[in-house]
């Protein structure tokens, strides 16, 4: 598990401002989903908490500790991405593992690692495949056995689930809530889709224009829209 604190967090690209003044505080073993219109800044924040993208002004805090300047792998941090780009000519096994290959970890603890990883996601019997050998959701499952298979203590999702079809969508938002639960992780789940939002988050952060306009949970942001686009935005099925 992980405690995050944003403060004051500003990022700019050119003259138009994508981040204004965000400040935030995710508990430990919280489900986050983070939702707003494209283009609001949901991805940047993700890029900029995993260290993927430097912010002009403000603090990371990860568990107390400040995070700025620090790599991503640095920082105990998965980022799951709705395209999971697998590796073509590898295995199963070798997508999962390969994280851990290029740190030089011990092959017996690699191997241990994937297993226990396959088993959360149900891939056991689908390790010696290859990518082109499995369906959507399968792939998807082996993207997130590549995050999970370094057991971050933070999870970052961006729209994992926007390429798999209505009923995968379904199945995986359960699985992803059950394998959050299971790892004891905290989580941050960008999605477009109310209904995701709404059935995954602890607390659902509404971001609009680079702003945070609410943060409740999902029956307090349903119940109470703080304002005409919150309820415009939740109350609209994705
Ligand atoms: P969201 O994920 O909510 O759709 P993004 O965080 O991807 O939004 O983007 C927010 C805004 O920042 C958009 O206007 C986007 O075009 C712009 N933007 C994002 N990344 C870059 C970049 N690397 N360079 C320039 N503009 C960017
Ligand atoms: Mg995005």
């Amino acid at each position: 598990m992980a405690r995050v604190d944003l403060k004051g967090i500003v990022k700019s690209f050119g003259k138009s401002q994508v981040l204004s003044q965000i400040a935030l505080d995710i508990r430990d073993g919280e489900f986050l989903v983070l939702v707003g219109p494209s283009g609001c800044g949901k991805s940047t924040l993700l890029r900029v908490i995993a260290g993927l993208e430097d912010a002009d002004a403000g603090t990371v805090r990860i568990d107390g500790r400040d995070v700025d300047g620090l790599e991503p792998r640095e920082r105990d941090v998965a980022m799951v991405f709705q395209s999971y780009a697998l590796y073509p000519h590898m295995t199963v096994r070798q997508n999962i593992g390969f994280s851990l290959t290029l740190s030089g970890r011990p092959k017996a603890e690699i191997d241990a690692a994937v297993e226990d990883a396959a088993r959360l996601l149900g891939l056991t019997a689908l390790l010696d495949r290859k990518p082109r050998q499995l369906s959507g959701g399968q792939r998807q499952r082996v993207a997130m056995g590549r995050a999970i298979v370094r057991k971050p203590a933070l999870f970052l999702f961006d729209e994992p689930l926007s390429n798999l079809d209505a009923k995968l969508r379904v199945q995986m938002r359960t699985e992803i809530r059950a394998l959050h639960e299971r790892l004891g992780a905290t989580s941050i789940y960008v999605t477009h889709d109310q209904v995701e939002a709404m059935t995954m988050a602890d607390r659902i952060v509404v971001l609009d224009r680079g702003q945070i306009v609410q943060i409740g949970t999902p029956l307090e942001v349903y119940a109470n829209p703080a304002s005409r686009f919150v309820a415009e935005f939740i109350g609209a099925p994705g």
